[in-house]
C-alpha cells in the first residue's frame, strides 16, 4: 500500500483527496517502478489539483508533474534497482500517474538521473520550475553567444520574478553576471529578490497593461513566466537584436502584440516547453543546475509541505500567493 493524492471526476464534480493505494492500482504503461522521496508543487500542479483548467486528461489521476526518487524495480536496459531519478513532464500527472504519491510507475525513456551532487529535496525544490527556467537560460545564452553579447552589457528582466519559474531565472541570470531586473506584484517581496541577485526590482503593473508596439530600448534578454500583456511589452521593450524566452501565462495566455519588435529590432521570441523538451537539453539543463545554482539561494526560496498539505497550497499557487518553490515530502 501506498498514499497518494487522487484527483476523481464523480457525478458531485472534480474531488483531490488523500488516498491509501495498492501497488498493483500503479498503471501499467511503464517499465520502471520509483519509490518516491519527494515531489513540488508547481502552478500547474496546482490546476490539476483544483480542477481549475483541464490539466488532467483521464480519470482517476494521482497529480504531480514531477518527482525524484529512487527505482525499486526496472524492466528498463538503463535502470536498476537503487538508481536515483527524477521526472518532469512527459504528461506525468495529467494523462499518466504522477509525482503527489509515494510509488510511481512511468517509462524508463523519461527518467533523467538525478545528478550525484544534489540531494532529492534539493532537485524537487528546483523542480520542474527551476528545470524550466534553466531552459530559458539556456535559450537566452545560445542567442547571446552568436551575438557576442557579455553579461553585465544590459539589464536582463524577469517576470512573475517571485514565483517559482521567476525565483530560479533570477537566481541562476545573477550568478552568470547578468544585471537582473526583477518585476513583481509583490513589492514586499524587493528584499528577497534583491538576496536572490536582482539588482533591482520594478513593479509588475509597468509592464501588465496593454502598450505601445515599440517602447524604449531597455532589455537585452527577457524571461517571461507571465504572458499576455506582459510578454508583449515585453517583447516591445527588448534591444536591438535581444531575446526574449517565454514560458509562462501566470497573466494570461493571450499575446496581444505586434510584429515589430521582431522585424524593425530584430528581438527573438524564443518559445520554451519542459514537457516534450529532447533528453539532450534535459541532461544538459540538469547538469548545469546541479554546477551552478546557489544552494544558499536556493534553501531561500523552497519550503517544504507534506502530501495532505498539498490540496491547500494548490490554491495559494493560483492566487499568485506562494514565493519561491514548495517541495512536498511525499513521506511526511
Ligand atoms: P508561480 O505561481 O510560482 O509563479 C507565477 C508568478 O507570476 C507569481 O508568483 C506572480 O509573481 C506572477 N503572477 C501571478 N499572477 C499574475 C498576473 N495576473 N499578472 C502578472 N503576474 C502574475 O508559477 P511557476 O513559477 O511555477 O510557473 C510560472 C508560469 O510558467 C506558469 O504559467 C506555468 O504554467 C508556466 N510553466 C511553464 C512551463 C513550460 O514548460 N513552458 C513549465 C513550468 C511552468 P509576482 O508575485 O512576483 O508578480
Amino acid at each position: 500500500m501506498f498514499q497518494a493524492l487522487l484527483i476523481t471526476q464523480p457525478d458531485t464534480g472534480y474531488r483531490c483527496e488523500l488516498a491509501r493505494l495498492e501497488d498493483k492500482q500503479l498503471p501499467a504503461l511503464g517499465d520502471v517502478t520509483v519509490r518516491v522521496a519527494c515531489s513540488t508543487l508547481n502552478y500547474k500542479d496546482g490546476l490539476a489539483i483544483t480542477g481549475r483548467s483541464p490539466v488532467v486528461r483521464s480519470f482517476p489521476m494521482v497529480p504531480g508533474i514531477d518527482f525524484a526518487g529512487s527505482v525499486v524495480q526496472s524492466d528498463h536496459p538503463r535502470w536498476k534497482a537503487g538508481d536515483r531519478v527524477l521526472l518532469n513532464g512527459y504528461g506525468v500527472g495529467e494523462t499518466h500517474w504522477g509525482g503527489l504519491a509515494q510509488m510511481a510507475r512511468v517509462k524508463g525513456d523519461w527518467l533523467v538521473p538525478l545528478p550525484d551532487t544534489l540531494s532529492e529535496r534539493e532537485a524537487m525544490a528546483i523542480g520542474t520550475a527551476g528545470y524550466t527556467a534553466m531552459l530559458c537560460v539556456q535559450a537566452l545564452q545560445r542567442h547571446w553567444a552568436e551575438a557576442g553579447v557579455l553579461p553585465g552589457s544590459g539589464e536582463v528582466l524577469v517576470t512573475g520574478a517571485s514565483g517559482g519559474v521567476g525565483s530560479v531565472a533570477v537566481s541562476l541570470l545573477a550568478g552568470l553576471g547578468h544585471t537582473v531586473v526583477a518585476s513583481t506584484g509583490r513589492p514586499e517581496e524587493a528584499p528577497y529578490l534583491t538576496a536572490l541577485g536582482a539588482a533591482s526590482v520594478i513593479d509588475r503593473q509597468t509592464l501588465s497593461a496593454p502598450g505601445k508596439p515599440l517602447q524604449r530600448e531597455r532589455w537585452l534578454g527577457v524571461v517571461d513566466a507571465v504572458g499576455s500583456h506582459t510578454l508583449a511589452n515585453a517583447c516591445a521593450s527588448t534591444r536591438y537584436g535581444g531575446a526574449v524566452a517565454a514560458c509562462g501565462l501566470a497573466q494570461g495566455m493571450d499575446l496581444p502584440a505586434s510584429v515589430a519588435p521582431f522585424i524593425l529590432r530584430g528581438v527573438t521570441l524564443y518559445g520554451i516547453d519542459s514537457v516534450m523538451a529532447p533528453m539532450p537539453r534535459r541532461l544538459s539543463a540538469w547538469e548545469t543546475l546541479a554546477r551552478t545554482l546557489d544552494r544558499r539561494r536556493l534553501a531561500s526560496m523552497t519550503r517544504e509541505i507534506g502530501l495532505a498539505d498539498a490540496m491547500a497550497v494548490a490554491g495559494e499557487i493560483l492566487a499568485g500567493k506562494v514565493r519561491g518553490r514548495v517541495v512536498v515530502d511525499v513521506n511526511r
